[in-house]
């Protein structure tokens, strides 16, 4: 009997489950399917519909062509086709690697009653993390809402042996388009992407950066962390095959840490699916934000790299430019966008969500409301990053600074930080700022306080 494989956000053969298992129980035959949704992929940017393209075309590389591309509408015109195929060829049970985020659950959920009611087992086994969203819990029964008790229970549980495929692997030939489609946006840079690809990123960080990880993960200016957020968003490599690879040393537990803090934030996103787009901390829906016409204007500045805050420009270029950010510069451009401009972080979200080729709901969202101080976070202040300070400490040279702003090239040394302390500081035509950050600062903390006066 041969089953269909659905690829999703897991385009990969090494250390898969879902797959290992569909083949070790169907090794008469696997057909492998991608739904290629447009109406959600035409919406993409340039950088994301790439690295998506990327990441497919590679999978169909890696398993001889026969990966079948169903360019479907909808996840209903999708389970359709399924059922098509599987008439056609006789096919009684479809695998996948099973979803925790809304979309996801939404897209697995349909699939299960459309096939279903006509016979056909949507079977989802394992995950994109090392412990299933939703098993760690407390010894009450209930869900970690902070990270360090999560951490240490999530260590205990974490799954850390990879799965082995069977050696042969027999892909099943059916009629369907193998084309990739291209994309229909223009990409900033050529992106890499693929299985093969990550496995050597992976080997690239452990030879040349893991060991100094955790001196070296905060510079903005060095490239000490692994890059592998777009493969693991993609599924092209598995949590897993890294947790089974580092050690116990300083640095090597810090990597395992930020391992942890993806897989506490998909716990989180599963525990209350509606925190994707929505406060975390649902008090601080009603903080004052800024709307209206110099709200917007603002906002598009910060969107552009054009606050004229080197190092929140430095990062949103890089965004713009590369399709990612260092952790601590989205930090501090999610911070300014919040407590400096005083726009909700839901815009600063969606931004993200389409610019980053890395995009990953759960730490996109709560990456932002942790920053936001609506999310999960332990420690009782309200932390407002000082954009400058911040570029000083983890970027000393302003070399960060001076590789995405030409308007700060001629400045030296932790000068690009400040330019407005040099006399040609702004002959480059570098912007001025657009608001004070103490001002702005004291205004975030009265409104802070506004908020807890209504809450009394
Ligand atoms: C406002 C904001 C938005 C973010 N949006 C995303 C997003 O859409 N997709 C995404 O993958 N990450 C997001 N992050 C988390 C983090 O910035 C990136 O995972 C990290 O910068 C990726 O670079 P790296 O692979 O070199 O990370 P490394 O430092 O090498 O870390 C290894 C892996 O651990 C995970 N990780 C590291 N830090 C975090 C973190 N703070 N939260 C969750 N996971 C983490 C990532 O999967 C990362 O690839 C966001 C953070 C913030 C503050």
């Amino acid at each position: 009997m041969s089953a269909i494989f659905w690829f999703r956000r897991d385009l990969r053969l090494q250390d898969n489950e879902a797959l290992t298992a569909a083949f070790e129980s169907h090794p008469d035959g696997v057909a492998a399917v991608y739904m290629f949704n447009q109406p959600e992929y035409q919406v993409l940017e340039g950088i994301r519909q790439h690295s998506l393209t990327e990441s497919i075309r590679s999978l169909s590389h890696d398993i001889d062509g026969q990966l079948n591309v169903l360019q479907v509408q909808s996840v209903s015109e999708f389970s359709q086709r399924l059922l098509k195929i599987c008439k056609q060829t006789r096919i009684a049970k479809v695998y996948a690697m099973e979803s925790f985020d809304p979309k996801g659950i939404s897209e697995q959920t349909l699939l299960s009653k459309e096939l279903g009611s006509a016979g056909i087992e949507l079977h989802l086994v394992g995950s994109a993390y090392a412990v299933l969203p939703g098993k760690v819990s407390k010894p009450d029964g209930g869900n970690y809402r902070v990270y360090t008790p999560f951490y240490k229970a999530w260590m205990n549980l974490a799954d850390v042996l990879p799965k082995v495929l069977p050696s042969k692997l027999n892909w099943l030939s059916i009629e369907e388009t193998k084309d990739v489609p291209k994309p229909t946006k223009v990409s900033p840079i050529k992106v890499i992407a693929g299985e093969d690809f990550a496995l050597r990123t992976f080997e690239r960080f452990t030879d040349r950066a893991l060991d100094h990880y955790d001196e070296m993960r905060n510079r903005a200016d060095l490239s000490g962390t692994s890059h592998l957020s777009h493969a693991l968003a993609h599924g092209e490599i598995h949590p897993r095959t890294l947790l089974a690879t580092i050690g116990d040393s300083p640095a090597h537990e810090v990597f395992r840490k930020e391992i942890a803090w993806r897989e506490f934030y998909a716990d989180v996103l599963f525990h209350y699916p509606h925190t994707v787009d929505d406060y975390y901390e649902p008090r601080f829906k009603k903080l004052r934000y800024d709307t209206g016409a110099i709200a917007d204007e603002r906002f598009a500045a910060w969107c552009k790299g054009e606050t004229g805050y080197p190092m929140v420009d430095a990062g949103m270029r890089q965004l713009l430019a590369e399709g990612w950010m260092h952790n601590r510069v989205r930090m501090i451009v999610a911070s300014f966008l919040v407590k400096d401009l005083h726009i909700e972080w839901t815009k600063g979200a969606e931004h993200f969500e389409a610019h980053l080729s890395d995009f990953d709901p759960a730490s996109n969202s709560h990456g932002w409301q942790w920053t936001a101080g609506c999310g999960t976070d332990a420690s009782p202040y309200y932390r407002i990053f000082n954009p400058i300070l911040q570029g000083l400490k983890f970027d000393p040279d302003g070399k960060y600074v001076r590789k995405y702003i030409p308007e700060l090239r001629h400045l030296e040394g932790s000068a690009a930080h400040e330019p407005w302390d040099i006399f040609d500081g702004y002959s480059g035509g570098y912007p001025a700022q657009i608001v004070d950050h103490s001002e702005e600062r004291n205004e975030s903390l009265a409104r802070l306080e506004e908020l807890k006066s209504q809450n009394s």
